[in-house]
């Protein structure tokens, strides 16, 4: 006899779990060893445009105003931002268009010199 489903309160409990049955979710008793952890994370590249400065470009030698930029690679816990792993700082000349990649401590003698 088929088992009938939905006909009646109760009704839904009549067909056993076998090896074809759908399971949607292993309950912890079956697998005490397994724990289901889903960690997701990365790595972003955050752009931050900051105050430059004027300066004799290292390309054209002409003295006019550079672009100052952060870059930020910072490490991601769910698309969150946990914390920045690294830190590199660009400027760009623009007359010419050079970039030119500096430290922090660079950046920080930079701010110095204001
Ligand atoms: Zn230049």
């Amino acid at each position: 006899m088929l088992p009938k489903y939905g006909t009646g309160p109760g009704t839904c409990q009549g067909k056993p779990l076998g090896r074809q049955g759908l399971k949607l979710w292993d309950s912890p008793q079956d697998h005490p060893e397994r724990q289901n952890v889903l960690l997701l994370f990365g790595f972003k590249t955050v752009l931050k445009a900051m105050a430059g400065k004027p300066a004799t470009c290292r390309n054209c030698g002409s003295f006019v105003h550079h672009h100052l930029e952060e870059r930020a690679t910072k490490f991601t816990l769910f698309f969150i931002p946990v914390f920045t792993t690294s830190r590199s700082y660009r400027i760009t000349c623009t007359n010419c268009g050079y970039v030119s990649s500096i430290s922090a401590r660079q950046k920080r003698a930079l701010e110095l010199q204001r």
